[in-house]
């Protein structure tokens, strides 16, 4: 008996997802044609259209990344993780050991939020710790 846990700790900004999009061109249909013309002679669509893209999804982990620890939001930290369990049974108290963030983990979040338009005060990067349950 026991449960699986993995815990985490991230140092990072809890951000909206919904906060986190550019827009990037896409094709309106796809018919083959000239798509330096702004509509398509085909079916009239406009031939670019501007797609909200999600930029979460363009996120590798193990570098700056996004963690969804929220169950009632749509709520994500981005930022790094400073440390993590791995997964096992548990029968007694775990422990984590959690370095100090490092200088280029803040610099690379600071321009990530500067990239995206989005405010950010350096004053408001925490460290978060959260753990995810499966029995
Ligand atoms: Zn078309």
């Amino acid at each position: 008996m026991g449960l699986d846990v993995y815990t985490y700790v991230v140092f990072g900004k809890r951000v909206p997802r919904s906060t986190i999009k550019a827009v990037v061109n896409q094709r309106g249909c796809t018919h083959d044609i000239d798509i330096k013309q702004n509509f398509c002679p085909v079916c009239g669509k406009p031939v670019w259209t501007e797609n909200p893209h999600d930029l979460l999804d363009s996120m590798n982990s193990g570098a700056l990344s996004y963690f969804y620890p929220y169950h009632n939001t749509d709520d994500v930290i981005i930022g790094f993780a400073l440390a993590k369990t791995d997964s096992h049974r548990i029968r007694e108290p775990d422990m984590l050991e959690v370095l100090s963030p490092e200088p280029h983990m803040i610099k690379e979040i600071v321009q990530f939020f500067k990239d995206n338009d989005i405010a950010l005060d350096v004053s408001e990067l925490k460290t978060y710790a959260f753990s995810y349950f499966n029995d």
